[in-house]
């Protein structure tokens, strides 16, 4: 059978980069001819219910035994757009020393910049040559549900029940659960495998609003403004003084949540302001809202009404749908520990399709694919934690037997 590693550097010779300037479904060419690709090995590996549509790719291996839930596991098939997914040309360190790892273009992959990498030392460790990203976010997160898959698939005595797949499009430029059909799909509950290092389990992520705000000035020669001008740029930055100064991103960690000015943008006659806000506690983000609205009434009574403002949900805390059904995070912590993988539980300072998809009805926590350094040039995976992400679906469809689900 193909090694979880052979699988995963055949998958990354594809490109699968994804593009959010494109109006196409899924957004690049690419990621069809990749799902055209993971369509046949799942006939190759004599899955069911195979199914294409939309760019994702469903299907469904049988159960053989009674008694078990049916359990999905998702991963995405693009790559990020913030660096080349091209011409990947891979290395193997064998048995990592815990030195500098040089590339031919000077670039140096070294654990003073990156100290996990020691955690590492004596392990197989595939990197990039220092050109292009490596796609371990989240190719191998596809390498490693195949590889479980067939492998239960060629060992009928280990008992499971009907485990559900779907390689999905788009996750990077945030519309991977777009078309995700969940009554297609058909599973009880769902992991993506999407996670960073070897033990990560994120069952927490963010509520999310954000607030696009434009600022109606008046401008007037400022020799003769007494009394006329409206400087739509001391408004805006009126605005900003109002918010609480430490609670922002480079001020806030854990579980603490924030304000976040992604841009200021204007002059004189027009400022527009474009502004994020994040909380895990769902009651707290609507305080922030309430503030933030405070703020622009008070100042729209102040300069007569000068600004014009909307503040809308992006998305919100799986945490929400997963506090009632944290057996779904049980079994996949029981499982870690059973493999002999430390889980390592911590809120998600972002979002996550597994957040659209558990609001969707679909509860899906995420779990560690393995990779480190996501998106760029320095991204690295140790061969080892891509096998034990590997052990551990495996162990989670074997853990699941006579598991209680509340719908
Ligand atoms: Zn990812």
């Amino acid at each position: 059978m193909e090694k979880v590693h052979e699988r995963f550097l055949r998958y990354i010779s594809y490109e699968t980069t994804s593009d959010e300037n494109s109006e196409t479904v899924p957004s690049t060419k690419s990621q069809v001819d990749f799902s055209e690709i993971l369509e046949a090995e799942c006939h190759g590996i004599e899955l069911s219910d195979v199914t294409r549509k939309n760019g994702y790719v469903y299907a469904k291996l049988e159960k053989n035994a009674d008694g078990f839930p049916s359990i999905g596991f998702i991963s995405h098939m693009d790559t990020s757009p913030d660096a080349s997914g091209r011409n990947i040309n891979p290395d193997i360190i064998k048995s990592y020393n815990g030195g500098d790892i040089k590339f031919q273009n000077g670039k140096i992959l070294s654990p003073s910049d990156f100290p996990e990498l020691r955690d590492y030392i004596g392990q197989d460790i595939i990197t990039t040559d220092g050109t292009t990203l490596l796609g371990a976010d989240d190719k191998a997160g596809i390498a490693e549900i195949m590889t479980a898959v067939s492998f239960l698939k060629t060992h009928n005595d280990i008992e499971h029940g009907d485990i559900h797949i779907c390689f999905t499009p788009d996750e990077e430029i945030g519309k991977g659960a777009d078309n995700f059909d969940i009554d297609e799909f058909g599973a009880d509950f769902a992991y993506t495998i999407d996670g960073g290092k070897i033990g990560e389990l994120e069952y927490e992520n963010f509520n999310a609003a954000r607030a696009k705000i434009i600022i109606h000035g008046r401008n007037v020669h400022p020799g003769y403004a007494k009394g006329t001008m409206v400087n739509a740029s001391l408004i805006a930055s009126e605005l900003v003084s109002l918010l609480p100064p430490d609670e922002t991103p480079a001020r806030t960690e854990k579980y603490e949540g924030f304000f976040h000015i992604c841009s200021i943008k204007g002059d004189v006659e027009e400022c527009s302001l474009n502004l994020i806000i994040r909380d895990f506690d769902s009651a707290n983000l609507s305080k922030r809202k309430s503030l933030l609205e405070n703020i622009i009434k008070d100042l729209n009574a102040k300069y007569n009404n000068a600004i014009e403002y909307n503040i809308y949900d992006e998305y919100q805390n799986m945490y929400e749908i997963l506090r009632d059904k944290m057996y779904i995070v049980d079994l996949a912590e029981k499982s870690m520990i059973d493999c002999n993988v430390v889980p390592i539980k911590q809120p998600i300072r972002g979002g996550t399709d597994g957040a659209r998809l558990s609001f969707m009805g679909l509860p899906c926590p995420n779990i560690f694919a393995g990779g480190h350094n996501f998106h760029g040039v320095y991204e690295y995976i140790p061969v080892q934690s891509m096998e034990k992400a590997v052990d551990v679906i495996i162990k989670i469809c074997q853990n699941s037997k006579g598991m209680k689900i509340n719908s």
